[in-house]
């Protein structure tokens, strides 16, 4: 059994410098480096210790659109053309991929009618969902960290709580739309019994 892992929501380029920066993206991608270290430096030096196996598992969720996806504004959605496939802009933050296995990466909102902001949808290349790697992992406990808090983040966070996981937002490493909706979203998120640190 693995304590515990750690998921990472959408530290993707466009979220962070591209087409939809947003606030405190890139000192988010920073906090989640050190936690990263803090935590893989006090449990083992082995260099070989992500994927599925390793001792302290880190799961990527990535927004990931066709060229027609439904919440593009051109396609009568709310938000412009980001994290199409194949562009830089749908790529896991340089700083973040030496943690990066093919297992552990999770792709959502893939089909071009169907928007997905929680990770807990989202599907590896071998078609398997978070639960069941996290069942796999008998991994109960999960870490999230992660942009947006008020759209992808908090609708992990909440389907991750439902499925009977115990969860830890790490409060320094969220990027968001806006600080006003970033506060309502971590209340919401304390409220549903969720341990923000
Ligand atoms: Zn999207």
């Amino acid at each position: 059994m693995k304590d515990s892992a750690l998921i990472i929501v959408d530290m993707l380029n466009d979220f962070i410098d591209g087409s939809m920066a947003c606030l405190n993206a890139k000192e988010a991608v920073n906090a989640v480096s050190a936690f990263i270290d803090g935590k893989t430096s006090a449990e083992s030096g082995d260099d070989d210790e992500n994927g599925i196996f390793g001792q302290f598992p880190i799961l990527f969720i990535c927004d990931h659109h066709p060229a027609d996806h439904c919440s593009f504004r051109e396609n009568g959605g709310p938000w412009p053309v980001h994290c199409k496939t194949g562009t830089r802009g749908s790529a896991i933050h340089d700083k973040l991929t030496p943690y990066v296995s093919e297992e552990l990466t999770f792709y959502k909102g893939c089909s071009p009618d169907e928007e997905q902001y929680s990770g807990w949808e989202g599907v590896n290349k071998a078609g398997q969902t978070v639960g069941e790697v996290l069942d796999l992992l008998d991994t109960e406990e999960v870490y999230v960290c992660g942009i947006a808090t008020e759209y992808c983040v908090k609708a992990t966070v909440m389907d991750l709580v439902r499925a009977g996981k115990k969860v830890t937002v790490i409060g320094d490493a969220l990027g968001y739309v806006d600080k006003e909706g970033h506060l309502k979203a971590l209340e919401e998120i304390r409220a549903a019994g969720i341990r923000i640190i």
